[in-house]
């Protein structure tokens, strides 16, 4: 199928992006790599008078290291944000869930700031945000702003923004010491969306007790999750007396709003959520532990 017709605008500043959506109200729609617009378009799920391609915008492209965090622009591509040594480096999760979304051709064209206004419950770019604590920068005819990952997921493929809000970079914080990273999860095959998976972050102290711990979970709910409560009862244990399939257990047992469809129950999906949470549990682990 073809989208229905549109005007095409290309802006070249991001106050120029954010006067048009202004202007152009909610007919008009933000193009970033295309690779979830476009399809929406095609099969006519969405149909948008205005779109305001953000391809011109250079100064939402880039990585930049600043002390304590980096800070990705929100026009990078996944690909780029894969190629860099500086996320490799210091945001090694970030680095790590590249290649698991989708094919070559679409990390060669989608974007990180795309991937995370999407805000899709199962993508790997918004459950690593939030795991990280990241924080999103924004423009709008009102000025900028931050908001932080725990309160931009509001629900399935929503958040906090406005629809004349520009998503400008994201702000990823570098976890110093002894931490370990993992992302793992499940798809029927290669490159499509995880049926249930699982971003984890942990920091340990010189004696091996959980210091910092971040257990991220995504396609078991309608939003990606923070698996809060097993987070506090890990701070302060001796890594050395925690059972990793214990760990999976704990984070998934409360969810109540898992989705289930023609590929998995929720209940099958709850049990392969325990088990990428006690894989990636058992990765970062080491990890952390080999520092
Ligand atoms: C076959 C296939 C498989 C895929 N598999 C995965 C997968 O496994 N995991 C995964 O996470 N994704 C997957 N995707 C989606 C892909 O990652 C997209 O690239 C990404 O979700 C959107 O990025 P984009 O730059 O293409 O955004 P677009 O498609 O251009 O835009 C997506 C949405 O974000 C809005 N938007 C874009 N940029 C901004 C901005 N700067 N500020 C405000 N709003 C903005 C748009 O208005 C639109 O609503 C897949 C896509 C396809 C086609």
């Amino acid at each position: 199928m073809k989208p229905a017709a549109f005007d095409y605008h290309a802006p070249g500043t991001a106050d120029e992006a954010v006067a048009l959506l202004a202007e152009l109200g909610e007919e008009a729609k933000i193009l970033a790599g295309g690779q979830s617009l476009v399809p929406m378009l095609a099969l006519r799920l969405a149909v948008f008078d205005h779109l305001v391609d953000l391809r011109r915008l250079d100064d939402l492209r880039g990585i930049e290291s600043r002390g304590d965090s980096v800070w990705v622009g929100a026009g990078t591509t996944h690909a780029a944000v894969g190629r860099s040594p500086e996320i490799r480096r210091a945001v090694p999760l970030l680095h790590r869930a590249t290649p698991l979304i989708g094919h070559f051709q679409i990390r060669n064209r989608g974007t990180i700031g795309g991937a995370i206004a999407h805000a899709d419950a199962a993508g790997e770019y918004p459950v690593v945000a939030l795991t990280l604590d990241a924080q999103m920068h924004t423009l709008s005819p009102r000025g900028q702003r931050t908001v932080a990952a725990a309160d931009y997921f509001t629900g399935m493929w929503t958040t906090a923004m406005e629809a004349d809000e520009l998503l400008t970079g994201i702000t990823f914080p570098v976890w110093p010491g002894r931490s370990g990273f993992a992302i793992e999860e499940f798809a029927r095959r290669a490159g499509d969306f995880a049926m249930a998976g699982t971003s984890i972050a942990v920091r340990l102290d010189a004696d091996s007790r959980i210091e910092k711990v971040a257990v991220g979970l995504f396609g078991l709910a309608p939003t990606p999750l923070r698996a809060a409560a097993i987070e506090s009862e890990l701070i302060g244990r001796p890594v050395a007396e925690i059972e990793a399939a214990e760990v999976g257990r704990s984070a998934t047992a409360a969810l109540d709003s898992i989705p289930a469809d023609i590929h998995g129950s929720a209940d099958y999906r709850r049990r392969v959520g325990a088990v990428m949470v006690a894989r990636a549990w058992t990765r970062a682990v080491e990890e952390a532990s080999n520092d």
